[in-house]
């Protein structure tokens, strides 16, 4: 398994990433709305029911599947 994203970290804080989609910074990210999550974001190439998967922004890592960056783009 991957290790997970840590928040903290420069890129992923540079890009607003969050563990949990609810805590998104909303002033900073107008258009951030809680039905947007890395599990149906169209960089996120987890399994459909795992907590967790790959993202494409953060190689070698795993992101929540209930989380959430700015680089968010809604699966087709
Ligand atoms: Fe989640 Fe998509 Fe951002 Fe990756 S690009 S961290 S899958 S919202």
């Amino acid at each position: 398994t991957l290790p997970m994203v840590n928040e903290k970290d420069a890129q992923p804080m540079a890009l607003g990433y969050v563990a949990d989609t609810n805590k998104a910074d909303g002033k900073k990210f107008p258009k951030h709305a809680a039905t947007q999550k890395c599990g149906n974001c169209t960089l996120y190439t987890g399994k459909p029911d795992a907590p967790s998967g790959p993202c494409g922004i953060f190689p070698g890592k795993a992101v929540a599947a209930g989380g959430w960056c700015s680089a968010y783009a809604k699966k087709a």
